[in-house]
């Protein structure tokens, strides 16, 4: 075992595709299908809003893909990105466990985001397209796609969920910064907007809500594509990247995982980090894999696995997922990126068939850990990145209690240092614990349509 702190690959040790793990699936996954037919979904389907190469790649069963040149030259900006052991965080804990880091906060959007921005607006710009609208929770992804388009000279539209708007008002300098266009959703620009603000005026917003928006322009214009940040196929493709280095470097530092976490909001960061190990379990290795959510809004340990709208208002496929329901509204906690009531159909089937576990934390809790976590290694986390922190410090106990040399590997998936009213409240003793919503998840639940 080597005892660096860094674990660093070479601009030449980018991986040159992507890995694809709907090539090693157990059991496939099902279809989507059309929101008004509820029969599968073809190409023709997604084309109003998608590019044909990502529709390709979303229902793609080939094993890898090869990162086109152009993205690779922006992937080299921050990529590869840093492995490190937290050597000073294990030491806080007294652990016998090794505790490494993959560092996504380095890119210039400050999370794992750009990984599939930069790949999105290629594959866009290539079919001739010039305008992008999306939805953004935290401000991250909207950052991601605002860099990506800016990159490719497309323009961008940004819908962004009211209560990160208020929240934090930097975000979206930041993408004013790249030229993008910043609207609080719900807004009274769409019909979906606006049906929302009649029924509830002061709406906090919501991540669905905001992705019917984006797709409600985007298919309603033919120069306009939507993009979205997480969930599908192509996007946990993109971000495998991720996981792919991070094998490398601990193969370069002489080790492997028993744990691999990641934080889960729609499953991008999670699946990056952890399928490309997974392919590896496949084939007979011992390995868990453990996505962390906010009890707040519980999508893989309290949803069911359903046939579900991707967004409030229902213009997405449906898609068979872990959901708290399409119109479930989450709590306004700080992990903005992990409001999502839904998952991705990989991470949903994945569970669904015991191959990876699930938990589920509360705020207060988390943020604790995230400052220990600053306290000795340095860095601020992201508030969504902070669940797999301590979904890794919960698991370092553990093998504390049991006096196990239990290796752990998480993805810290983005810094915090937008997120500082977050980190004001936590420290001000100003951070609720919003209660698991439970009334609210069962009538959400309702909503689900029954599919045949
Ligand atoms: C968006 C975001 C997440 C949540 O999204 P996933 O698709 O589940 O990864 C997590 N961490 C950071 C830093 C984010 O920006």
């Amino acid at each position: 075992m080597s005892e660096e702190t860094k674990i660093l690959l070479e601009e030449s040790e980018i991986p040159p595709a992507w890995y694809n793990i709907q090539a090693d699936l157990p059991n496939p996954l099902s279809p989507p299908l059309n929101p008004a037919t509820k029969q599968p979904a073809g190409p023709g389907d997604l084309a109003a809003i998608f590019p044909m190469d990502l529709i390709a790649q979303e229902m793609s069963t080939q094993r890898w893909i090869d990162i086109p040149g152009e993205v690779l030259d922006i992937y080299r900006l921050w990529r590869p990105t840093p492995l490190f052991r937290a050597k000073r965080l294990e030491k806080a804990l007294q652990t016998p466990a090794a505790i490494y880091y993959k560092y996504e906060g380095v890119s210039p959007a400050g999370s794992h985001k750009p990984n599939t921005a930069v790949a999105q607006a290629y594959y866009n710009k290539k079919a001739g397209i010039n305008k992008l609208t999306t939805e953004t929770g935290a401000g991250q992804w909207g950052s991601a796609l605002s860099l990506a388009c800016r990159f490719f000279d497309m323009e961008c539209t940004v819908y962004m969920v009211r209560v990160s708007y208020e929240q934090k008002p930097y975000r979206r300098s930041f993408m004013e910064v790249y030229g993008a266009r910043v609207v609080p959703s719900p807004s009274p620009e769409t019909a979906t907007g606006r049906k929302v603000l009649a029924e509830h005026p002061d709406s906090p917003g919501s991540l669905g809500i905001a992705i019917s928006e984006a797709v409600e322009v985007a298919a309603q214009r033919p120069d306009t594509n939507y993009s979205l940040g997480s969930v599908l196929n192509h996007v946990l493709l993109h971000q495998s990247v991720i996981g792919l280095e991070a094998k490398a470097q601990m193969a370069k530092a002489g080790v492997y995982p028993d744990v691999v976490i990641g934080c889960h909001g729609g499953g991008s960061n999670f699946g990056g980090i952890a399928f490309p190990f997974l392919q590896d379990k496949f084939n007979g290795k011992k390995l868990r894999a453990l996505a962390v959510e906010p009890l707040a809004c519980p999508s893989l340990t309290k949803g069911k696995y359903l046939y579900d709208f991707g967004d409030e208002a229902g213009f997405t496929p449906l898609m068979q997922m872990y959901t708290l329901g399409h119109n479930f509204m989450p709590p306004g906690i700080h992990a903005g990126g992990l409001r999502y009531h839904g998952a991705s159909p990989l991470v949903s089937k994945l569970l669904d068939d015991g191959l990876i576990e699930a938990q589920a934390y509360r705020q207060t809790e988390v943020f604790r850990s995230a400052v220990l976590f600053a306290q000795s290694e340095g860095i601020l986390p992201a508030p969504e990145s902070a669940h797999a922190i301590h979904g890794a410090i919960v698991e370092a106990l553990a093998a504390k209690e049991a006096g196990e040399k239990k290796v752990i590997l998480f993805n810290l998936s983005g810094h915090g240092y937008f997120d500082l009213t977050a980190y004001d409240a936590y420290l001000g003793n100003r951070l609720d614990d919003v209660e698991y919503p439970s009334e609210a998840l069962e009538a959400s639940l309702k909503s689900v349509p029954s599919v045949g």
